[in-house]
Protein backbone atom coordinates (compact mmCIF):
# COMPACT_ATOMS: atom_id res chain seq x y z
CA UNK A 1 0.00 0.00 0.00
CA UNK A 2 1.12 3.57 -1.10
CA UNK A 3 1.57 5.75 2.12
CA UNK A 4 1.36 9.07 2.28
CA UNK A 5 4.49 11.22 1.97
CA UNK A 6 4.98 13.62 4.84
CA UNK A 7 7.43 16.95 5.25
CA UNK A 8 10.98 16.95 6.01
CA UNK A 9 10.95 19.46 8.77
CA UNK A 10 13.77 20.92 10.65
CA UNK A 11 13.82 22.83 13.64
CA UNK A 12 13.48 26.46 12.17
CA UNK A 13 10.24 25.42 10.63
CA UNK A 14 11.95 24.77 6.95
CA UNK A 15 10.92 21.68 5.00
CA UNK A 16 13.71 19.69 3.05
CA UNK A 17 12.48 18.49 -0.84
CA UNK A 18 15.48 19.09 -2.97
CA UNK A 19 18.16 16.77 -2.67
CA UNK A 20 21.20 16.90 -4.31
CA UNK A 21 22.97 13.85 -5.20
CA UNK A 22 26.50 13.22 -5.31
CA UNK A 23 27.52 10.33 -7.50
CA UNK A 24 31.40 10.69 -7.44
CA UNK A 25 33.96 12.81 -5.67
CA UNK A 26 36.12 12.80 -9.23
CA UNK A 27 36.42 15.35 -11.95
CA UNK A 28 38.22 15.79 -14.95
CA UNK A 29 38.83 19.78 -14.51
CA UNK A 30 40.43 21.25 -11.62
CA UNK A 31 38.09 24.63 -11.15
CA UNK A 32 40.53 26.71 -8.83
CA UNK A 33 37.95 27.55 -6.75
CA UNK A 34 37.05 24.08 -6.08
CA UNK A 35 39.62 21.71 -6.52
CA UNK A 36 43.41 21.95 -5.65
CA UNK A 37 45.76 21.53 -8.85
CA UNK A 38 46.64 17.97 -7.33
CA UNK A 39 47.10 16.11 -4.34
CA UNK A 40 43.25 15.27 -3.46
CA UNK A 41 42.72 11.64 -3.25
CA UNK A 42 39.50 9.94 -4.55
CA UNK A 43 37.51 7.95 -2.17
CA UNK A 44 38.16 3.78 -2.85
CA UNK A 45 35.43 2.79 -5.57
CA UNK A 46 33.63 0.43 -2.54
CA UNK A 47 33.27 3.35 -0.38
CA UNK A 48 31.20 5.15 -3.12
CA UNK A 49 27.29 4.48 -3.12
CA UNK A 50 26.66 2.04 -5.83
CA UNK A 51 22.96 2.57 -8.01
CA UNK A 52 21.20 0.48 -6.17
CA UNK A 53 22.29 2.25 -2.88
CA UNK A 54 21.15 5.59 -4.78
CA UNK A 55 18.33 4.67 -5.63
CA UNK A 56 17.13 3.24 -2.32
CA UNK A 57 17.70 6.79 -0.57
CA UNK A 58 16.26 7.97 -3.59
CA UNK A 59 12.69 6.36 -3.19
CA UNK A 60 12.89 7.47 0.40
CA UNK A 61 12.98 10.96 0.16
CA UNK A 62 10.46 10.37 -2.86
CA UNK A 63 7.98 8.33 -1.42
CA UNK A 64 7.99 8.81 2.33
CA UNK A 65 8.88 12.74 2.03
CA UNK A 66 7.62 14.26 -1.14
CA UNK A 67 10.85 15.40 -2.84
CA UNK A 68 10.01 16.38 -6.06
CA UNK A 69 13.33 17.77 -6.96
CA UNK A 70 16.69 15.91 -7.33
CA UNK A 71 19.83 17.11 -8.49
CA UNK A 72 22.55 14.94 -9.90
CA UNK A 73 26.06 16.34 -8.99
CA UNK A 74 29.80 15.15 -8.15
CA UNK A 75 32.79 16.46 -8.78
CA UNK A 76 31.92 15.72 -12.13
CA UNK A 77 28.93 13.38 -12.83
CA UNK A 78 29.29 12.28 -15.46
CA UNK A 79 32.85 10.60 -15.46
CA UNK A 80 30.89 7.97 -13.35
CA UNK A 81 30.14 5.36 -16.19
CA UNK A 82 26.59 5.07 -17.61
CA UNK A 83 25.09 7.65 -15.69
CA UNK A 84 21.93 7.87 -17.92
CA UNK A 85 21.29 4.27 -16.49
CA UNK A 86 20.90 5.37 -13.09
CA UNK A 87 18.70 8.50 -14.34
CA UNK A 88 16.47 6.37 -16.11
CA UNK A 89 16.14 4.30 -12.26
CA UNK A 90 15.28 7.30 -10.48
CA UNK A 91 13.12 8.60 -13.19
CA UNK A 92 11.33 4.69 -12.76
CA UNK A 93 10.25 5.93 -9.14
CA UNK A 94 8.25 8.40 -10.41
CA UNK A 95 8.33 9.48 -13.68
CA UNK A 96 6.55 13.39 -12.78
CA UNK A 97 10.10 13.57 -10.80
CA UNK A 98 12.10 16.93 -11.98
CA UNK A 99 15.66 15.59 -12.37
CA UNK A 100 18.43 17.75 -13.20
CA UNK A 101 22.19 17.76 -13.44
CA UNK A 102 25.19 20.09 -12.46
CA UNK A 103 27.96 19.50 -14.81
CA UNK A 104 30.58 21.06 -16.39
CA UNK A 105 29.48 19.64 -19.83
CA UNK A 106 32.80 18.14 -21.31
CA UNK A 107 31.19 14.89 -21.71
CA UNK A 108 27.83 16.25 -23.08
CA UNK A 109 28.30 15.76 -26.99
CA UNK A 110 28.36 12.00 -25.68
CA UNK A 111 26.01 11.76 -23.14
CA UNK A 112 22.94 14.37 -23.75
CA UNK A 113 20.86 12.34 -26.42
CA UNK A 114 20.85 9.47 -23.36
CA UNK A 115 20.45 11.66 -20.96
CA UNK A 116 17.69 13.22 -21.87
CA UNK A 117 16.23 9.67 -23.54
CA UNK A 118 16.64 8.00 -19.55
CA UNK A 119 14.39 11.02 -18.01
CA UNK A 120 16.79 14.20 -17.66
CA UNK A 121 14.53 17.02 -17.29
CA UNK A 122 17.09 19.86 -17.10
CA UNK A 123 20.77 20.63 -17.12
CA UNK A 124 23.31 23.41 -15.92
CA UNK A 125 26.11 23.81 -17.41
CA UNK A 126 29.37 25.35 -15.29
CA UNK A 127 31.45 28.07 -17.39
CA UNK A 128 33.48 30.27 -15.90
CA UNK A 129 34.55 32.12 -19.30
CA UNK A 130 34.51 32.69 -23.35
CA UNK A 131 37.98 32.21 -23.77
CA UNK A 132 40.05 29.75 -24.08
CA UNK A 133 43.38 31.19 -22.56
CA UNK A 134 41.46 31.72 -19.23
CA UNK A 135 39.59 28.77 -19.32
CA UNK A 136 42.85 27.23 -19.11
CA UNK A 137 43.77 28.80 -15.59
CA UNK A 138 40.55 28.54 -13.92
CA UNK A 139 39.36 25.13 -14.67
CA UNK A 140 42.95 24.14 -15.15
CA UNK A 141 41.85 22.37 -18.22
CA UNK A 142 42.31 22.66 -22.22
CA UNK A 143 38.49 21.52 -23.07
CA UNK A 144 36.78 24.48 -23.69
CA UNK A 145 35.85 24.09 -26.68
CA UNK A 146 34.74 20.59 -25.96
CA UNK A 147 32.52 22.13 -23.41
CA UNK A 148 31.46 25.00 -25.90
CA UNK A 149 30.49 22.19 -28.14
CA UNK A 150 28.58 20.10 -25.11
CA UNK A 151 26.38 22.89 -24.51
CA UNK A 152 25.46 22.98 -28.30
CA UNK A 153 24.94 19.23 -27.69
CA UNK A 154 22.39 19.76 -24.29
CA UNK A 155 20.76 21.54 -25.99
CA UNK A 156 20.23 19.56 -29.71
CA UNK A 157 19.19 16.86 -27.40
CA UNK A 158 16.07 18.96 -26.01
CA UNK A 159 17.48 19.71 -22.52
CA UNK A 160 16.32 23.06 -22.44
CA UNK A 161 16.05 25.59 -20.92
CA UNK A 162 20.09 25.35 -19.99
CA UNK A 163 21.35 27.05 -16.76
CA UNK A 164 24.60 28.20 -17.41
CA UNK A 165 26.58 28.39 -14.01
CA UNK A 166 29.60 30.98 -13.67
CA UNK A 167 31.50 31.77 -10.87
CA UNK A 168 32.76 35.11 -10.60
CA UNK A 169 35.93 35.43 -9.14
CA UNK A 170 37.26 39.14 -8.12
CA UNK A 171 40.52 39.40 -10.68
CA UNK A 172 40.05 36.35 -12.98
CA UNK A 173 36.63 36.62 -14.88
CA UNK A 174 34.43 39.48 -13.09
CA UNK A 175 35.14 41.35 -16.56
CA UNK A 176 32.71 39.26 -18.98
CA UNK A 177 29.81 39.58 -16.80
CA UNK A 178 28.43 41.72 -19.27
CA UNK A 179 29.73 39.49 -22.15
CA UNK A 180 27.93 36.83 -20.47
CA UNK A 181 24.44 38.98 -19.85
CA UNK A 182 24.67 39.23 -23.97
CA UNK A 183 25.03 35.67 -24.27
CA UNK A 184 21.62 34.90 -22.57
CA UNK A 185 20.32 37.76 -24.27
CA UNK A 186 21.43 36.07 -27.81
CA UNK A 187 21.00 32.55 -27.13
CA UNK A 188 18.00 32.55 -24.62
CA UNK A 189 20.04 30.46 -21.52
CA UNK A 190 19.73 31.68 -18.27
CA UNK A 191 23.19 32.58 -16.71
CA UNK A 192 23.07 32.09 -13.09
CA UNK A 193 26.43 34.51 -11.57
CA UNK A 194 27.53 32.43 -7.93
CA UNK A 195 29.28 34.24 -5.58
CA UNK A 196 32.74 32.72 -4.85
CA UNK A 197 32.41 30.38 -1.47
CA UNK A 198 34.91 29.25 1.04
CA UNK A 199 35.03 25.62 -0.53
CA UNK A 200 37.84 25.66 -2.69
CA UNK A 201 40.54 22.79 -2.10
CA UNK A 202 43.54 24.88 -2.55
CA UNK A 203 42.26 27.40 0.54
CA UNK A 204 42.66 30.86 -1.19
CA UNK A 205 39.31 32.24 -0.61
CA UNK A 206 39.38 35.64 0.64
CA UNK A 207 36.07 37.88 0.99
CA UNK A 208 38.10 40.83 -1.18
CA UNK A 209 37.62 37.82 -4.45
CA UNK A 210 34.14 37.59 -4.01
CA UNK A 211 32.00 39.52 -6.04
CA UNK A 212 29.20 40.78 -4.81
CA UNK A 213 26.18 40.13 -6.88
CA UNK A 214 24.54 44.18 -6.58
CA UNK A 215 28.08 44.95 -8.46
CA UNK A 216 27.05 42.33 -11.12
CA UNK A 217 23.65 43.68 -11.60
CA UNK A 218 24.41 47.12 -11.70
CA UNK A 219 27.08 46.57 -14.58
CA UNK A 220 24.32 44.57 -16.46
CA UNK A 221 21.55 46.68 -16.19
CA UNK A 222 23.54 49.30 -18.16
CA UNK A 223 23.02 47.24 -21.28
CA UNK A 224 20.77 45.39 -20.64
CA UNK A 225 17.89 46.32 -18.12
CA UNK A 226 15.87 43.39 -16.61
CA UNK A 227 12.90 42.77 -14.53
CA UNK A 228 12.35 40.72 -11.35
CA UNK A 229 10.74 36.77 -12.53
CA UNK A 230 8.20 35.78 -9.71
CA UNK A 231 9.55 32.73 -9.34
CA UNK A 232 6.56 29.84 -8.01
CA UNK A 233 9.25 27.69 -7.00
CA UNK A 234 11.42 28.45 -4.00
CA UNK A 235 15.16 28.47 -4.72
CA UNK A 236 18.55 30.46 -4.38
CA UNK A 237 18.41 32.42 -6.99
CA UNK A 238 17.24 35.60 -7.52
CA UNK A 239 16.06 35.54 -11.05
CA UNK A 240 15.53 38.27 -13.71
CA UNK A 241 14.09 38.39 -17.10
CA UNK A 242 15.15 41.03 -20.18
CA UNK A 243 12.64 43.92 -20.06
CA UNK A 244 13.38 44.15 -23.65
CA UNK A 245 11.32 40.33 -23.64
CA UNK A 246 14.70 38.29 -25.09
CA UNK A 247 14.26 35.08 -24.00
CA UNK A 248 17.07 34.21 -21.87
CA UNK A 249 17.31 34.94 -18.14
CA UNK A 250 19.88 35.84 -15.39
CA UNK A 251 19.64 34.73 -12.06
CA UNK A 252 21.64 35.39 -9.09
CA UNK A 253 23.39 33.28 -6.24
CA UNK A 254 24.12 35.33 -3.18
CA UNK A 255 25.49 32.94 -0.98
CA UNK A 256 27.92 34.93 0.57
CA UNK A 257 26.20 38.50 0.16
CA UNK A 258 23.25 38.04 0.88
CA UNK A 259 22.77 34.61 1.84
CA UNK A 260 19.49 32.80 2.22
CA UNK A 261 19.61 29.87 4.50
CA UNK A 262 16.51 31.09 6.36
CA UNK A 263 14.68 29.39 3.43
CA UNK A 264 17.13 26.66 2.02
CA UNK A 265 14.96 24.18 1.55
CA UNK A 266 18.08 21.57 -0.12
CA UNK A 267 19.91 18.16 1.27
CA UNK A 268 22.98 16.67 0.06
CA UNK A 269 24.12 13.18 -0.71
CA UNK A 270 27.67 12.91 -0.75
CA UNK A 271 29.08 10.36 -3.26
CA UNK A 272 29.76 8.31 0.01
CA UNK A 273 26.56 8.11 1.40
CA UNK A 274 26.99 11.16 4.08
CA UNK A 275 23.70 13.15 4.65
CA UNK A 276 24.47 17.14 5.04
CA UNK A 277 21.98 19.35 5.80
CA UNK A 278 24.42 22.35 4.79
CA UNK A 279 27.10 23.16 2.16
CA UNK A 280 28.81 24.55 5.20
CA UNK A 281 27.86 21.20 7.65
CA UNK A 282 30.95 20.29 9.93
CA UNK A 283 29.53 17.03 10.18
CA UNK A 284 27.70 14.77 8.09
CA UNK A 285 25.29 11.57 8.83
CA UNK A 286 26.64 8.56 7.59
CA UNK A 287 24.19 6.24 5.90
CA UNK A 288 26.38 4.06 3.69
CA UNK A 289 27.59 1.62 6.40
CA UNK A 290 24.14 1.52 8.03
CA UNK A 291 22.31 0.49 4.69
CA UNK A 292 24.99 -2.02 4.24
CA UNK A 293 24.35 -3.64 7.53
CA UNK A 294 20.74 -4.46 6.67
CA UNK A 295 18.88 -2.11 8.59
CA UNK A 296 15.06 -1.34 7.40
CA UNK A 297 13.71 1.81 4.80
CA UNK A 298 11.85 2.70 8.66
CA UNK A 299 15.23 2.65 10.18
CA UNK A 300 16.72 4.81 7.36
CA UNK A 301 13.83 6.75 7.55
CA UNK A 302 14.19 7.86 11.18
CA UNK A 303 17.90 8.64 11.26
CA UNK A 304 17.22 10.69 7.87
CA UNK A 305 14.57 12.80 9.72
CA UNK A 306 16.60 13.17 12.85
CA UNK A 307 19.08 14.71 10.81
CA UNK A 308 17.09 17.26 8.97
CA UNK A 309 15.36 18.17 12.35
CA UNK A 310 19.15 18.86 13.21
CA UNK A 311 20.01 21.18 10.48
CA UNK A 312 21.91 24.16 11.02
CA UNK A 313 20.04 27.60 11.09
CA UNK A 314 22.52 29.36 8.34
CA UNK A 315 26.18 29.38 7.76
CA UNK A 316 28.39 32.13 9.28
CA UNK A 317 31.07 33.44 6.11
CA UNK A 318 32.15 36.27 7.52
CA UNK A 319 31.29 36.00 10.76
CA UNK A 320 32.90 35.28 13.82
CA UNK A 321 32.97 31.69 14.68
CA UNK A 322 33.07 30.79 10.50
CA UNK A 323 34.73 27.03 10.42
CA UNK A 324 35.30 26.14 6.97
CA UNK A 325 34.61 22.72 6.49
CA UNK A 326 37.33 19.93 6.04
CA UNK A 327 35.76 18.85 2.31
CA UNK A 328 35.88 21.00 -1.12
CA UNK A 329 32.92 21.65 -3.28
CA UNK A 330 33.78 18.53 -5.22
CA UNK A 331 34.43 16.49 -2.77
CA UNK A 332 30.92 17.89 -0.87
CA UNK A 333 28.75 18.05 -4.34
CA UNK A 334 27.51 21.60 -5.39
N1 LIG B 1 31.47 19.27 -11.95
C1 LIG B 1 30.18 19.80 -12.11
C2 LIG B 1 30.21 21.26 -12.51
O1 LIG B 1 31.27 21.89 -12.37
O2 LIG B 1 29.20 21.77 -12.93
C3 LIG B 1 29.28 19.61 -10.91
C4 LIG B 1 29.89 19.78 -9.55
S1 LIG B 1 30.39 21.44 -9.16
C5 LIG B 1 31.06 21.22 -7.55
C6 LIG B 1 28.81 22.21 -8.91
C7 LIG B 1 28.80 23.72 -8.98
O3 LIG B 1 29.53 24.24 -7.88
C8 LIG B 1 29.45 24.29 -10.23
O4 LIG B 1 28.56 25.17 -10.88
C9 LIG B 1 30.64 25.04 -9.71
O5 LIG B 1 30.94 26.14 -10.49
C10 LIG B 1 30.19 25.41 -8.31
N2 LIG B 1 31.29 25.67 -7.37
C11 LIG B 1 32.36 24.91 -7.12
N3 LIG B 1 33.15 25.47 -6.18
C12 LIG B 1 32.55 26.62 -5.82
C13 LIG B 1 32.87 27.66 -4.88
N4 LIG B 1 33.98 27.63 -4.13
N5 LIG B 1 32.02 28.71 -4.78
C14 LIG B 1 30.89 28.77 -5.54
N6 LIG B 1 30.53 27.82 -6.42
C15 LIG B 1 31.35 26.76 -6.57
FE1 LIG C 1 35.25 19.70 -11.26
FE2 LIG C 1 32.92 20.97 -11.14
FE3 LIG C 1 34.78 21.31 -9.22
FE4 LIG C 1 35.23 22.31 -11.62
S1 LIG C 1 33.56 22.90 -10.23
S2 LIG C 1 36.70 21.12 -10.39
S3 LIG C 1 34.27 20.84 -12.93
S4 LIG C 1 33.69 19.45 -9.65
Amino acid sequence: MQRRARSLWDSYGRVADDLRISVTDRCNFRCIYCMPAEGLKWLKREDILRYEEIVRLARIFVERYGVRTIRITGGEPLVRVKLEELIGMINAIDPTLDITMTTNGVLLRQKAQALKDAGLNRINISLDTLHDDRFKEMARSDQFTRVMDGITAAREAGLWPIKLNMVVVQGHNDDEVVDFARLAHSEGYEVRFIEFMPLDGDNIWTNEQVVPSRRIMEQIEDQFPLVPFNDTRPGPATRYTFADGAAGGIGFISSVSQAFCTSCNRVRLTAEGGLRTCLFSLQETPLRELMRSGVSDDHLGSVIEGAIWRKEEGHLINKPGFIKPAKSMSQIGG
